[in-house]
């Protein structure tokens, strides 16, 4: 299509303006009341850019109405199916549906090598440069796709972890097999399918193999880490096809990933080769501490409430039992009482609460907390001396004082919101349950803490029904 403005074809501005949309929608996902409205418009640049492929790209011909039907049948299912699961995924589900999702996109960059690769052996013009950019997206995509599987299947709890004999020898075995072959293709002129087919098949053992022992509970780093190889993926699809917007949002999407990964990796003072290698979180690790360590003290939810009810200043603190038990509506409910009584109540959020980064804020902001009331971590820590009660709702790891005084501990390092240095310390949960690095936690026997067992959303509503009588 000829059709051009200021010197550009309208297939090459769709492109500028959906890269803009991708990095405008990546912008406003890092805050929680524009993130919804990001995700949308990056959404529409990525529809623009689909739709401008597909009538400018190149010249309508209807003798192609196969391949046509075919991309529009592709479009038909895809967005169906996608639809399906993004309306009746529950919010502690999401990493495994970001994972799934994940994986299409490296399927896909997988497939385009393989066609890419199909058509150079066609008398397609023949580089060095081109050849490496097709094998680098299919070894990363393969992996990404079949690692992003075996990581869906053992979040959904279909897949146990699994350490194979001798892992890490196999799995350098494969890489060398891998680049081996890789390197064959490229530079031997051979260019040949079935070599191909053998790279997709190591490819996706790779995958497998790298994400099987990895602890269940380490998953988000993993997923995070896969989706920066799915994006490295789509930028070599990009440069393929000279497909600008596919160049822009692979770049971004593997940047991020990149960025997520040593972010949540830091938030957790742990290395990405000990997330890799380790087994922290999984079955494998044991508390260091031993069990008992004082008397538990509870509280009822009448004392509870009338602590609350007198207070000044209240923090609290949400962990993954806040999303397990879909309490957040309820404390936004209970926010509201104490505030009508007077009380100042902020929320301390902690960067790696819950089960996905940001995933307080994105519970809170649903429940339409306002945005102003929760502090991060290092502020509700100043603040904490000063407060009177600090309510810990389904946190356990975030708040574990192991992370400061125990240099055995698995944790030891993580910064944490310090909860010890309030007046008061009630903790919301079911039992002495532990959470996600599967350690003691020394806080519930802290001569400050007071203990109210049940589900969260249940004990807050009683918390609500005994503050409205106060
Ligand atoms: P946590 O340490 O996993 O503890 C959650 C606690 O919630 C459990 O001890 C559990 O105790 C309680 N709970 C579960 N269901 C409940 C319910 N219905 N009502 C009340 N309580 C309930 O959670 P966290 O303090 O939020 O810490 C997050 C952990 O995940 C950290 O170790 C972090 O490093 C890790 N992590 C986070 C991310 C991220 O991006 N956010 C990524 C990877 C890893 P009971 O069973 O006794 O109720």
């Amino acid at each position: 299509m000829d059709t051009t403005i200021l010197g550009l074809s309208i297939l090459e501005l769709s492109y500028i303006v959906a890269s803009v949309t991708f990095i405008l929608g990546l912008k406003m996902l890092s805050s929680p009341d524009k993130a919804r409205k990001g995700n949308l418009i990056a959404g529409y640049g990525m529809g623009l850019a689909i739709a401008a492929t597909i009538l400018f790209k190149e010249e309508f011909s209807a003798d192609k109405w196969l391949n046509y039907s075919l991309i529009l049948a592709g479009l038909a299912i895809g967005t169906v199916i996608g639809m399906r699961m993004a309306i009746k995924v529950k919010m502690t589900a999401m990493p495994q549906m970001v994972s799934f999702f994940n994986g299409m996109g490296g399927a896909c960059a997988g497939v385009i090598s393989l066609v890419e690769f199909d058509h150079l052996r066609h008398g397609g013009e023949i580089s060095a440069g081109m050849l490496i950019v097709i094998l680098l997206g299919l070894i990363i995509g393969s992996v990404s796709f079949s690692g992003s599987m075996i990581a869906y299947g053992k979040l959904e709890g279909k897949i146990a972890d699994k350490a194979l004999p001798a892992g890490q020898i196999i799995n350098i075995g494969l890489l060398i097999a891998i680049f081996g072959l890789a390197g064959y293709l490229a530079f031997s002129g051979h260019l040949s399918m079935p070599l191909m087919y053998a790279l997709l098949v190591l490819s996706l053992l790779y995958g497998v193999l790298f994400v099987m022992p990895i602890g269940g509970a380490d998953m988000p780093v993993v997923i995070s880490l896969l989706n920066s190889f799915t994006g490295m993926a789509a930028a070599f699809g990009g440069f393929l096809y000279g497909n600008q917007a596919m160049l822009t949002g692979g770049i971004l999407v593997g940047s991020a990933g990149t960025i997520l990964t040593v972010l949540m990796c830091t938030a957790m003072n742990r290395s990405l080769t000990n997330v890799i290698i380790g087994s922290f979180g999984g079955g494998g690790a044991a508390s260091t501490q031993s069990g008992e360590q004082g008397t538990i003290k509870e509280i009822s939810v009448t004392d509870a409430a009338i602590l609350l009810a007198y207070a000044n200043k209240v923090s609290v603190v949400p962990g993954y039992g806040l999303a397990v038990a879909q309490a957040q509506h309820t404390v936004h409910n209970l926010e509201k009482i104490l505030e009508d009584k007077g009380v100042d109540l902020n929320y301390a959020i902690h960067p790696v609460a819950g089960r996905m980064p940001g995933h307080m804020n994105v519970l809170l902001a649903e429940a339409d907390v306002p945005y102003p009331k929760l502090l991060e971590m290092e502020d509700a820590n100043e603040d904490m001396a000063s407060t009177d009660v600090v309510l810990v709702i389904g946190a356990n790891d975030v708040v574990n004082p192991a992370a400061e005084n125990d240099p055995s501990s698995p944790i030891y390092g993580m910064p944490v919101v310090k909860v010890w240095n309030a007046k008061n310390i009630i903790v919301l949960k079911r039992s002495m349950g532990k959470g996600y690095a599967g350690i003691e936690n020394e806080l519930f026997f802290h001569p400050k803490n007071r203990m109210l067992f049940g589900d969260a959303k249940d004990s807050l509503e009683k918390l609500i029904s005994e503050l409205k009588n106060l």
